[in-house]
């Protein structure tokens, strides 16, 4: 499969998706981080055009060492719109890897990039397949199946994962490849916590020291979705402590039963209702 993980900025495909590009990527399927921005606003101290540069370096560390590929788009961080320009270079990009399946962030999310790109994703999902539509590149043959990445935004409506991946067993990887992000995870988020005297100097203890930050952040998920996974937990005999989960957007196709063995640890069977 064509797996498409289009992100706002050069991390997000990591950071809510890490450990599934890496599982899905093992697997021998085509992976691509996709991050429309270029992130060069991100930092209290480097330039953005310095910036840019650096992030882009950086996204290429962490896709080399997660077996994927990594494309970052050339919009300005900070500024992404739902227009119809950026609507046609995703539409030619998704026809471009050919894709079966893709990821985004839902279209309600603290931040206006996020938002933007989920709205873009959502626009591309059916024009992907109207051959007069960015006719310089051939339209697919269907639309992809379409998921949202995790969020804990409640309003209008909370994430409701139908699918989980356990990511326990890679989750070191996971942290390889934020550690790849350096100008982020041990500089910029730091910053903005106001925690960036507490960031070692030495590289192996500032990697010990990213994982005992956000790890039980990375643990939370599986606590709090949990229930939503009970019926087919009780045949579950992994630990399930490390999961990213995903909820399908309805704009896309319908998944077929190989992808969804081939994709997911666990699909939550939801209720058809009585009529
Ligand atoms: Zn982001």
């Amino acid at each position: 499969m064509n797996i498409v993980c289009i992100g706002a900025h050069p991390d997000d495909a990591e950071w809510y998706a890490g450990g599934s590009m890496v599982l899905w990527a093992e697997k021998g399927h085509n992976v691509y981080a996709v991050s429309v921005t270029n992130g060069n606003i991100g930092h209290h101290e480097i330039e953005p055009q310095k910036l840019e540069k650096i992030r882009r370096a950086e996204a290429d560390e962490s896709a080399r060492r997660g077996g994927y590929t990594s494309i970052v788009l050339n919009y300005p961080d900070g500024s992404l719109m739902p227009t119809l320009e950026v609507r046609h270079e995703i539409v030619a990009l998704l026809r471009r890897f050919n894709a079966d399946v893709v990821l985004t962030h839902r279209p309600c999310d603290y931040h206006p990039d996020h938002r933007a790109c989920g709205v873009l994703v959502q626009d591309s999902a059916f024009l992907v397949t109207v051959p007069h539509f960015c006719p310089e590149v051939p339209a697919l043959y269907q639309s992809p199946f379409c998921l949202y990445m995790m969020d804990m935004f409640q309003k209008p409506t909370p994430f409701t994962p139908n699918f989980a991946v356990d990511i326990s067993e890679v989750i070191d990887r996971k942290w390889e490849l934020l550690d790849a992000m350096s100008s982020q995870m041990y500089e910029w988020l730091p910053w903005l916590d106001h925690q960036l005297e507490q960031v070692p100097k030495d590289i192996t203890d500032r990697k010990k020291w990213l994982r005992e930050r956000w790890d039980s952040l990375f643990r939370m998920p599986s606590f709090y979705f949990r229930p939503l996974f009970e019926n087919e937990l009780q045949s579950y005999d992994k630990t399930f402590e490390y999961v990213e989960f995903f909820e399908q957007c309805e704009y896309g196709r319908a998944p077929s039963r190989f992808e969804i063995a081939e994709l997911f640890t666990l699909e939550r069977k939801i209720s058809q209702g009585i009529i």
